[in-house]
């Protein structure tokens, strides 16, 4: 590295502190911004923006939906020849259900912050705004724009990055600060919810050789699922993410004992690879229908697609090519920050960043910090990849909208 790129490297890096950190990520987390607060993500988005404005960033509140906020902050390129970078976390949590710590008085305790939202992911992104605030305290001058953006509904539809893809601000890249354990990763699945509706016809159970009985039609299309389709799933892989899934994870039929059930409601995830498509998807559910009729010739059954979890982008897979200068860039500031050697992974989950690739056309890659409990009943960031993140994510900006 030349002398004058380490000396701005160093700079940016004393204005990254620890303590910093987890106080803002402390804040974060002590507002509530799940689905049942009256508010919605509305304080939590009001406390990011302050404490971005107060350190000199230019930052704003761009409404979404009612109490429904984005935070949309940049450091400004001087020279509009760089590239930009987009760091991006949400600021939704789930709701606390029954939690086994308090969920909203965050608390610290060997090297690990408690608390709803505190790995996913208010840990993220309050490392990404202290990385900002960093590199807008060290006067560096950009070439390209370095911009964060806070987004909604992420445990929703999306709806704030849907916002972000379509009325900008763009980005040539992007990071995505959900909780990784500090492993890089480029790419992950689709995720699809499907309902299968199984249509019977209604007796009385004393007759119910009269009927046909839509969760017996239901525990055959889940025989064939499981003996023909799974084992496919199973066999498949993928260049770039885990292989595929399919969990039945909802079945709702019947009226009461002594009818026979007229109809019964199967509700799937399947989470899709690259290399499949969705119309595939579809297509290998029909095959599943036309197995069972061939031996039960009154099956008769629907597929619908669930959209309650989108807003109108469909759920794609997120595929970023590990050659991209992203990754490299990562790779490079995870050695030169943390004691692990960069390892690059595929996030089990479906998050934000398949939005801003595939519909914003912005190569996006996800990359966080570790700890445990995502969702669960205790839930914890680990302190020093707070601090590890931070200065990745500033490292990683320097490289890509490099000073001038
Ligand atoms: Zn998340």
């Amino acid at each position: 590295m030349a002398r004058q790129a380490k000396d701005v490297a160093e700079k940016v890096k004393r204005g990254i502190r620890k303590q910093e950190i987890e106080a803002l990520v402390r804040r974060l987390v002590s507002i509530p911004s799940h689905s049942e607060v009256p508010t919605k993500e509305s304080e939590v988005a009001e406390c990011l923006n302050e404490f971005l404005t107060d350190e000199g960033v230019r930052s704003k509140l761009r409404k979404v939906e009612k109490h429904r906020p984005n935070v949309v902050a940049s450091v400004k390129g001087t020279t509009g020849r760089g590239k930009t970078l987009m760091l991006n976390g949400h600021t939704d949590t789930v709701p606390p259900y029954d939690m086994d710590i308090k969920p909203f008085s965050p608390k610290v305790a060997k090297g690990r912050l408690y608390g709803r939202g505190s790995l996913d992911m208010k840990g993220g992104l309050g490392a990404m705004a202290v990385a900002m605030v960093a590199i807008e305290r060290a006067h560096i001058k950009l070439q390209g724009d370095l911009i964060l953006t806070g987004v909604i509904g992420e445990e929703g539809r999306s709806e704030g990055m849907e916002d972000v893809v379509l009325n900008g601000p763009k980005a040539d890249l992007a990071i995505v600060g959900e909780p990784t354990d500090l492993e890089i990763q480029p790419s992950h699945r689709g995720l699809e919810w499907l309902e299968v509706h199984l249509q019977g016809k209604a007796a009385h159970g004393g007759q119910a050789n009269r009927g046909v009985n839509a969760i017996s039609m239901a525990a055959r299309f889940i025989d064939k699922v499981e003996k023909e389709l799974l084992p496919r799933l199973a066999s498949r892989s993928s260049a770039h993410t885990l292989p595929p899934t399919l969990n039945l994870g909802v079945i709702q039929g019947g009226q009461q004992p002594s009818s026979v059930a007229d109809h019964c409601v199967i509700r799937i995830d399947r989470r899709w690879i690259p290399e499949e498509s969705l119309d595939q998807v579809f297509q290998e559910i029909y095959e599943v229908f036309d197995s069972v009729k061939e031996e039960h010739p009154e099956f008769k059954a629907k597929l619908k697609r669930d959209m309650s979890n989108m807003k109108t982008m469909t759920h794609v897979p997120n595929v970023v090519s590990k050659s991209n200068p992203l990754v490299r860039s990562l790779e490079n500031n995870v050695r030169a920050h943390t004691d692990k050697k960069p390892k690059l992974t595929s996030f089990w989950g479906w998050t934000d960043a398949a939005l801003m690739t595939h519909f914003g056309k912005t190569p996006t890659v996800v990359f966080g910090p570790g700890g445990a409990g995502a969702h669960a009943r205790v839930e914890y960031v680990n302190t020093n990849d707070l601090l590890a993140c931070a200065n990745v994510y500033a490292s990683t900006a320097l490289d890509i909208c490099r000073p001038e």
